[in-house]
């Protein structure tokens, strides 16, 4: 791939090669110190989770009851602060740093979760995000019931998200590491959705719970007629293929109004609570329920 780069550049000139040669190099190296840097950060416990609320759309301005936590990647980075996924997951995914990395996040929610449970702080499943790496592995199924193993839980405490993408690339193996999964009681929700491009026929097929509504379009409501109808139809698809529905990245008041209205299951986003550190989670869930006298 970088040679047939390079020699296309050659191809222009000189003065082009050389341009091309030196931003290949600098892009080669930065991955590979990236790389070296996140394997580092992952022996040093660099890595962190945030958890963002995920409610019940009815139930009040700010949604309803709490009804899980979605785990969101950090990297507290020794000298450039606190990094969010979009600094490093690519580089790790190319890599296959993100197969160890990916066990790291399950295990570590399936502790989190554990703890919530054993101090009474909240029975709700976990949200983790898979890589694409992690749902191509043969046997991801038996990795993840050993991590529930370890850790001593059921499935029920976590919830597996993966992307539209990651359903149509792997369609041949798919149904099978679905249905293993959610024999092991876990749930199993299509992240982003309406951005990919999931054939319907398939999408009645999958064994699925949840489809995530994709922030870009909530982000456009009410105002945008076009991604009302995309919303809309969604709320409708999902319910009548009897999935649960979930809408991420809810800003306004009048956008949690409408997605309630028309039959959104969850809320998800800066209105309800931004992803937190676990104990500004139970800070901000403390102070949820003392307002809401539940
Ligand atoms: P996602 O799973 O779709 O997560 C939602 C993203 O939207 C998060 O960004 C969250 O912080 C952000 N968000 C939440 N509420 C709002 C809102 O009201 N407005 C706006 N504009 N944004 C909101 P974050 O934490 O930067 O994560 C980005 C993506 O990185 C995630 O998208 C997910 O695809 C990926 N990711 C995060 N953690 C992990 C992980 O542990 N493993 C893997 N493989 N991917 C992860
Ligand atoms: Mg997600
Ligand atoms: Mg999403
Ligand atoms: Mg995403």
């Amino acid at each position: 791939h970088a040679d047939m780069a390079m020699y296309q550049a050659k191809a222009g000139g000189r003065a082009n090669y050389q341009f091309f040669d030196a931003e290949l190099a600098r892009h080669a190296y930065s991955d590979l110190v990236l790389e070296s840097e996140l394997a580092q950060a992952l022996e040093r416990g660099e890595f962190e989770l945030f958890f963002q609320p995920q409610v019940a759309a009815l139930g009040g301005e700010q949604g309803g009851a709490l009804i899980g936590a979605e785990a969101l990647l950090r990297w507290r980075h020794p000298t450039r602060g606190l990094l969010g996924p979009d600094a490093f997951i690519d580089v790790a995914e190319r890599h296959r740093l993100m197969l160890k990395l990916g066990e790291w996040v399950l295990r570590a929610a399936a502790l989190q979760a554990r703890d919530w449970r054993e101090r009474r702080v909240a029975a709700v499943p976990i949200a983790v995000n898979l890589s694409r790496m992690q749902f191509r592995l043969e046997g991801f199924g038996a990795a993840v019931a050993r991590v529930l193993d370890e850790v001593g839980i059921a499935g029920e405490c976590l919830e597996l998200e993966l992307t539209e993408r990651m359903l149509m690339d792997e369609i041949a193996s798919a149904p099978a590491t679905l249905t293993a999964l959610r024999a092991l009681g876990l749930g199993v929700s299509v992240d982003d959705f309406g951005t990919g491009y999931t054939s319907l026929a398939h999408l009645t097929q999958l064994p699925l719970d949840k489809l995530k509504i994709d922030q870009s379009f909530v982000a456009k409501l009410p105002e945008d007629g076009g991604a009302a109808a995309i919303t809309r139809a969604i709320i409708q698809m999902a319910r009548g293929l009897g999935l649960h529905v979930s809408a991420e990245g809810v800003r306004n008041s009048a956008q949690r109004r409408l997605l309630a209205d028309w039959g959104c299951d969850e809320l998800q986003g800066e209105l309800i609570g931004p992803p937190m550190a676990a104990p500004d989670f139970e800070q901000w869930l403390r102070q949820r329920r003392s307002a809401f006298h539940d």
